[in-house]
């Protein structure tokens, strides 16, 4: 395909907010697309070169782009960044000044060719990076017609903002190869393991339905995490659970992924990001103390003082995410990581196996005296007072606490379903838990608050069904100035001109941001309300909303946006909240 051809599929995509026609334009364009360009062309409309888990940047600044285009089209950089200023978009200048520059070759690229010329810069180092970086992409520039200049441009900016998630590309895909959705769910099945839409995307359109059910979890690419329910009470579990399950403290730090080949370890977060380089004590713990050849195992780092042996609140695990001075933290804050399940060991994918064989195989590779990488406690149950025993136990050594683990459940990657079973402390007092919400929008600020920048939050949740963002509160409570400082400093990096593609919503902040971040958000109630969209009744005219809001904390290294609390569970809470109070 020519790269050409792609750009005007670009330019339809930018013209859309609606996801059905979202779906509909990926699915003309897969069509189109042949089975060694498939995996490129994924990558390339969310405007990377690499499966979003890599950490493969193009890296390029603004001025360094506008270094690019005034190269291509005899311009110097200060003329470029003016055009820029007056257009408000590098791609328009850069398209602008095309249309009248002579082309370098009448032979029109491939998608593959700029998608190689693109993943060559993401790759220069050393010393005269930037002049290379600078002059590859000039040569790019120069041999493309202006609408492809305006798109290829926003890829190394990082400000091709399409909006498409990975629900609409696996939506498409099965659209594409046989005109409905029904191999959505085992595509979706296959990016659950492997995390790579790319790739998978690649085996269907090489070798059909056969490629998608090969795919098992491989290492190096992040699985997508297993996730917990909430029920109401303790009894209720014991239904879900039948007579015997099993029962692990809830730690509360966060989660890793432990990729290990001989010595070679890699770590991934709870949201798939390469987290290798962030914590150098757990590689070296688990190099040392993970009895295995091969394994894939996750786990919930927390914090602890060495001198005291302490375990650390959250407040100070999170410390160890920053990305600076990593050594000197690693030295001071130490983390463990609590092993508590193991999904790949010795070349074989073993997430079939039930939980309590994989416990039996994790527990032969990671030994009691262990000192980085530990097993995480384990009690057998059966009634609903040994729950509540457990539980007060966890409560009272300062823990979040339970989780409930269905014995004979696989490892279901990407799913909820009631294998796991969270049971939390509640700090609001009627719900059970508290709500992930995605930003969505701002309010400037009135009166203090001017001077953030920053008066209040527009949230919303997931509405999986739908793909969609539906909003469900507003928030100005519960912020320190430091956050207040923080949401400037995300918002200022996220704002968007327009409200962004699938974001449904009745009302209008001061400004949109895309849908990137994730807080935690506690609220006393939920409560049925005309102006929010999460759950919307036509009916009664009412969606969900939260009542009396509160901020928790930013959980933007831990969830996408796609793991902010569903609709469905939204409802669920809803309903939970009328068991608890009768
Ligand atoms: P939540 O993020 O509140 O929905 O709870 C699920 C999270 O709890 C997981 O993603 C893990 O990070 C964390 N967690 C803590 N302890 C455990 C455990 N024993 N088993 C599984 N997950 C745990």
């Amino acid at each position: 395909m020519r790269f050409s051809e792609l750009a005007e599929y670009y330019e339809k995509l930018e013209a859309t907010s609606k996801r059905l026609e979202l779906v509909d334009i990926l699915s003309k364009l897969f069509k189109e697309a042949k089975a060694e360009e498939i995996g490129k062309i994924c990558y390339l409309i969310q405007g990377r070169v690499a499966p979003f888990f890599e950490p493969v940047e193009i890296g390029m600044a603004e001025s360094m782009v506008a270094q690019s285009i005034g190269r291509a089209f005899n311009k110097s950089k200060d003329e470029v960044i003016k055009l820029y200023r007056h257009k408000g978009n590098m791609g328009i200048a850069a398209a602008q000044l095309s249309t009248n520059a002579k082309r370098l070759t009448t032979k029109a690229l491939s998608v593959t060719e700029v998608f190689e010329e693109l993943a060559k810069i993401a790759k220069f180092s050393g010393k005269g990076t930037v002049e290379q970086k600078v002059s590859t992409l000039a040569q790019v520039l120069k041999s493309l017609d202006s609408t492809s200049v305006k798109h290829v441009v926003n890829i190394p900016l990082g400000t091709l903002r399409l909006g498409i998630g990975d629900p609409t590309v696996l939506d498409a895909l099965s659209i594409a190869k046989t005109g409905d959705k029904k191999l959505r769910p085992m595509l979706e099945g296959a990016y659950n393991k492997t995390s790579d839409l790319g790739y998978v995307a690649e085996n269907f359109f090489r070798k059909g339905e056969a490629g998608i059910r090969s795919v098992k979890l491989i290492i190096g690419k992040p699985i997508r995490p297993a996730l917990a329910e909430r029920l109401p009470n303790a009894e209720e579990a014991v239904k879900r659970l039948g007579g015997e399950f099993a029962a692990e403290p809830k730690f509360d730090g966060f989660r890793v992924a432990v990729h290990k080949n001989g010595n070679k370890i890699e770590l991934f977060s709870r949201n798939l990001e390469d987290m290798t380089h962030a914590f150098p004590d757990l590689v070296e713990g688990a190099v040392k103390e993970v009895k295995a050849k091969t394994a894939i195992l996750e786990g919930e780092a927390i914090a602890y003082n060495p001198v005291t042996e302490e375990f650390l609140p959250f407040q100070e695990t999170t410390k160890r995410r920053r990305k600076y001075k990593i050594e000197e933290m690693a030295k001071q804050l130490p983390l463990v990581l609590f092993a508590f399940d193991l999904l790949y060991l010795n070349g074989k994918d073993i997430t079939e196996k039930p939980y309590w064989q994989r416990r039996k195989l994790l527990e032969s590779i990671i030994h009691s005296d262990n000192k980085v990488v530990r097993l995480a406690q384990e009690r057998t149950l059966h009634t609903a007072q040994e729950i509540t025993k457990f539980f007060n136990e966890e409560i009272s050594e300062g823990l979040e606490g339970l989780m409930l683990k269905k014995l004979n459940s696989p490892y279901v990657a990407g799913g909820r379903g009631f294998h796991w079973i969270k049971f939390k402390r509640s700090q609001a007092g009627e719900l059970t838990d508290s709500v992930d919400c995605v930003l969505l929008g701002v309010y400037s600020g009135r009166g203090k608050r001017t001077e953030f920048g920053v008066g209040g939050l527009l949230v919303g949740i997931y509405d999986a069904k739908r793909d969609e963002f539906v909003t469900i509160s507003r928030v100005g409570t519960g912020l320190t100035d430091e956050e207040f400082r923080k949401v400037k400093v995300i918002s200022d990096k996220l704002q968007v001109a327009k409200k962004p593609a699938r974001v449904n919503s009745k009302i209008e902040p001061s400004f949109w941001v895309e849908p990137k971040v994730v807080l935690e958000i506690y609220a006393d109630e939920i409560t049925r309300s005309p102006i929010h969209t999460a759950g919307w009744d036509s009916s009664t005219g009412s969606g969900f909303a939260l009542r009396f809001p509160r901020l928790v904390k930013f959980r933007e290294a831990d969830k996408r946006p796609e793991d902010a609390t569903t609709v469905s569970e939204i409802m669920k809470m809803y309903k939970d909240q009328f068991k608890k109070k009768h």
